[in-house]
């Protein structure tokens, strides 16, 4: 780790260690009762106006719209197929997004794009830091909206702690009243569009509206208004220090050169009000203005060190650099840096070390492997089970009957008419008990499984075939669709009496 990087370290750790070293004597005085529980101070985040607030804004706008968009959005899969692009279809069991279509049996894609998820996670925190939880996480994004809803009706920071101080008013009460109950439409809309993912949107909306929609809608909806109003309402920034585990794990990711929102101490040190035409000379950049704390959701100090509450959302960068834009001192007193990085100096990223490499290869591997196997899948598949009990039958006219559950997947959104032949077995014949037409034919409706009960029987002139030698042989059952020249195989065996043949 470079010189700089140490001796800030160093100081942070001090910080801490001095803050805690507080907290324990506050704790042993004697005669002094501690409550179970901290209780909550209120944060009043200000708004901030910089590059990262910018790029807050457009994810926030770009999330959102996704979110709540992304069920109306059409695509046209034929005339057997919903024209959802994204639909959980649970009774269907079927899960559509645009032309890629999940069967259950094919539910491992799922957990493949989780896999990926989670190393694509990995591999973003020990880059940049806490990326996730700064920009992008739910928690985050929601709450944000609902401090800017707060904003809009409440006034900026210091209207809002005005507006909680006074007594309750028509003012105070208007003006909280208007902010629930915007919180709460969004929540209702929040909830709404998470079930238009599991149905066909405009007619679940429909039904909604009319009240006939099935009681899990209502009840997902409820659900979901409840912890949307509650969690980015109403627990905000508890929500990230006290329930998720994410800040606890992500520690095992970072490094000296993970990038971090960080205030670097050796310039701002020491801190102190300044004023118009004072010398710089012999103190710090840092005017001890707060501005960084007033406008962190998390309500915290940046200049304390690393914290476990910081969730890296940059906002303290911003109010910093107009501090130091109206100072006339250079900019990025907060600013992203790695611990190698010394003060003052140019940033110092390796983006490539080993953790990154082996994050982005098992990446590259998997999502290639997936990606192999969704382009070169087949729309027609087969799966064939052999009789437990018996695993044979001698006919009278001295054949074997062998009997079989075969299982024909259709991906497909048109019906197939399909051919079945047997391969492996000499002079074999097909048997299906109560089926109408020829036994080599199988028809399967279109997106749907046929499920084909089925015997093969080979005569008794061709037992002693080498084929049979250990009392069973490979058989192998091949589908083909003549329409399109599609074909499926299945495997199983074929037993023979071994002792009397
Ligand atoms: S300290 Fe800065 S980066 Fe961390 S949460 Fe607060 S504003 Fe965001
Ligand atoms: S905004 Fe900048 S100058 Fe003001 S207190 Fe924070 S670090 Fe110091």
């Amino acid at each position: 780790m470079a010189q700089g990087g140490m001796a800030r370290s160093s100081r942070m750790n001090n910080g801490s260690a001095g803050k805690a070293a507080t907290q324990a004597s506050a704790v042993s005085a004697p005669g002094t009762k501690h409550p179970l529980y901290k209780s909550r101070e209120p944060i009043y985040p200000k708004l901030a106006h910089g590059t990262y607030r910018r790029i807050k804004w457009a994810i926030m706008v770009v999330t959102l719209g996704i979110y709540y968009l992304l069920p109306w959005l059409r695509f046209d899969r034929g005339p057997n197929a919903p024209d959802q692009a994204v639909l959980l279809d649970l009774p269907g069991r079927r899960f559509y997004f645009f032309w890629i279509e999940i069967w259950p049996q094919e539910v491992y894609y799922l957990t493949g794009l989780l896999i990926l998820g989670a190393l694509a996670l990995f591999l973003a925190t020990s880059l940049f830091g806490r990326v996730w939880c700064g920009y992008t996480c739910p928690q985050t994004v929601w709450t944000d909206l609902f401090i800017h809803v707060e904003r809009w009706i409440q006034g900026d920071r210091n209207r809002r702690i005005r507006l909680d101080r006074q007594p309750w008013n028509f003012e105070k009460i208007w003006k909280k009243g208007l902010t629930h109950l915007v919180w709460l439409l969004i929540a209702v809309a929040t909830g709404g569009a998470w079930v238009f993912y599991f149905a066909d949107a405009p007619t679940l909306m429909h039904e909604l509206l009319v009240g006939t929609a099935p009681a899990p809608a209502y009840i997902a909806i409820g659900a979901f208004t409840f912890t949307t109003y509650s969690l980015g309402g109403l627990m905000r920034e508890q929500v990230c220090i006290y329930m998720c585990p994410w800040p606890r794990i992500q520690g095992a990711m970072f490094d000296e050169y993970t990038l971090l929102v960080s205030y670097d101490e050796q310039r701002g040190e020491p801190r102190g009000p300044h004023k118009k035409g004072e010398p710089w000379e012999g103190r710090g950049d840092c005017v001890d203005c707060r501005q960084c704390v007033a406008v962190c959701p998390m309500g915290i100090d940046i200049r304390d060190g690393p914290q476990l509450e910081c969730i890296q959302c940059a906002l303290c960068i911003d109010a910093c650099d107009e501090i130091m834009d109206r100072v006339g001192r250079p900019r990025r007193l907060i600013r992203y840096a790695t611990l190698a990085t010394p003060s003052g100096k140019r940033l110092e990223f390796k983006p490539i070390r080993p953790r990154t490499v082996i994050y982005a290869t098992l990446i590259v591997l998997i999502g290639g492997l997936m990606l192999y196997s969704l382009l070169t899948r087949s729309d027609l598949e087969a799966s064939v089970l052999h009789d437990r009990n018996p695993l044979y039958v001698r006919l009278s006219d001295g054949g074997v009957r062998n009997g079989y559950q075969l299982k024909v997947l259709n991906k497909s959104h048109d019906a197939r008419d399909l051919k079945l032949s047997i391969e492996g077995l000499p002079a074999v014949s097909i048997l299906r008990p109560l089926h109408e037409g020829p036994a080599d034919r199988i028809r399967v409706d279109p997106d749907d499984v046929a499920a084909v009960r089925l015997y093969l029987k080979v005569p008794k002139a061709v037992l002693r075939d080498s084929a049979f030698d250990d009392g069973e042989a490979e058989v192998t059952f091949r589908l083909t669709d003549p329409a399109s020249g599609s074909q499926a195989e299945a495997h199983s065996v074929f037993r023979v009496p071994t002792r009397r043949r």
